[in-house]
């Protein structure tokens, strides 16, 4: 067994208070992997609060679960003092947002899949072998001794089904299949987890097409970008909640080896998705602009002039697309 896996195991055990944190804008698998490992360890006795220093999108509250995820506000309000932190798929420190405050003088435990991870807590188990922090989660849980029934199993699943793009995705392996096939049998139900996405409002297809509007080709059609400005969210009365599936539509255009979505989420703030078809990796160009990521889905958050951002990240993009494009044809 993994050593930072039993550490973090035995810390758990030991811990009666335990504060459980996402990162900002979260996603499936980090809503997923927040709220398996705080009803799990609520399963096994222990007093959990969990945070995540962000909104989270609306189609989340399909799973009434996800209203025990707490704000930064509302864990200063109940006066928590936890005895450790357990930060799941966070990459960094910056990625739990004000929740650092949490960790002077206190065991950090951090759990997470991301190759660009960079190990900032008192105990790291990072493994890119995982499609999905969820996985590794359940590992937790297990190993805890935690009893799983439906809705925990759904919850569970829904972070491994997110994170691979159900199960469409290069990281959808055989641990992929076989831990969902185990949270099947434990009562998992994949339609449930369907339902967060097959329950769009008509104003995000609206925006849909705003972002086809503003697509445009690089490289002969191997790079594709889109963004949204904060005017096109509001005048279609959206906010970036609604834009989630929209960097992987660009990446299934015919012959797109990289897309990039731009979404300015907030007035002069920009995040930035990028996604792989085969070869280019996302996590380089994203860690060289301050995100991070996976080698085939990356991101990172940008501040200033959306069109001058679009310009810069654009140009390093072709930049780097250029020249890992040729050490892999030196490769050959
Ligand atoms: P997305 O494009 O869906 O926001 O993110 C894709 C992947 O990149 C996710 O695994 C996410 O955790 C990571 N990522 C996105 N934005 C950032 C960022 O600003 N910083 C870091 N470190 N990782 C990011
Ligand atoms: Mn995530
Ligand atoms: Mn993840």
């Amino acid at each position: 067994m993994n050593r930072d896996f039993l550490n973090i195991v035995a810390e758990l055990n030991k811990a009666k208070k335990i504060l459980v944190v996402g990162h900002i804008m979260p996603d499936g698998d980090d809503v997923s992997s927040v709220l398996s490992a705080t009803l799990g360890l609520r399963k096994i006795g222990k007093e959990v609060l969990a945070g995540i220093d962000w909104r989270i999108p609306w189609y989340f509250q399909e799973f009434e679960e996800v209203n025990e995820i707490l704000s930064y506000e509302k864990i200063m309000e109940a006066n928590f003092n936890p005895d450790i932190v357990l930060i799941l798929d966070a990459s960094s420190p910056d990625r739990v947002g004000r929740f650092q405050e949490f960790f002077d003088n206190r065991t950090v435990l951090v759990v997470d899949h991301h190759g660009t991870n960079t190990l900032f807590g008192t105990y790291n188990w990072v493994d890119t072998k995982y499609g999905s922090t969820a996985q590794m989660v359940l590992r937790i849980n297990t190993e805890l001794g935690v009893e799983y029934d439906e809705r925990l199993a759904t919850l569970n699943l829904m972070g491994i089904a997110t994170d691979t793009g159900f199960f469409r995705y290069s990281n959808a392996d055989e641990i992929v299949f076989s831990d969902a096939t185990k949270l099947v049998s434990l009562g998992g139900k994949m339609y449930l987890v369907s339902r967060l996405f097959e329950n769009k409002r008509v104003e995000q297809f609206k925006l849909l097409s705003t972002m086809i509007e503003n697509m445009k080709m690089e490289l002969d059609g191997q790079i594709v970008y889109s963004y949204l400005s904060k005017e096109d969210y509001e005048r279609n009365n959206c906010n970036e909640d609604d834009s989630g599936g929209f960097v992987g539509e660009l990446r299934s255009i015919r012959g797109i080896e990289l897309a990039i979505f731009l979404s300015e989420y907030e007035k002069g703030e920009v995040h930035v998705s990028f996604r792989s078809r085969d070869w280019f990796d996302c996590s380089r160009l994203a860690v060289f602009l301050g995100g991070g990521g996976h080698p085939r889905a990356a991101g990172c958050t940008l501040k200033g002039n959306l069109n001058v951002i679009v310009e810069e990240v654009i140009r390093e993009a072709k930049n780097m697309f250029v020249s890992q494009r040729e050490s892999r044809l030196l490769i050959k």
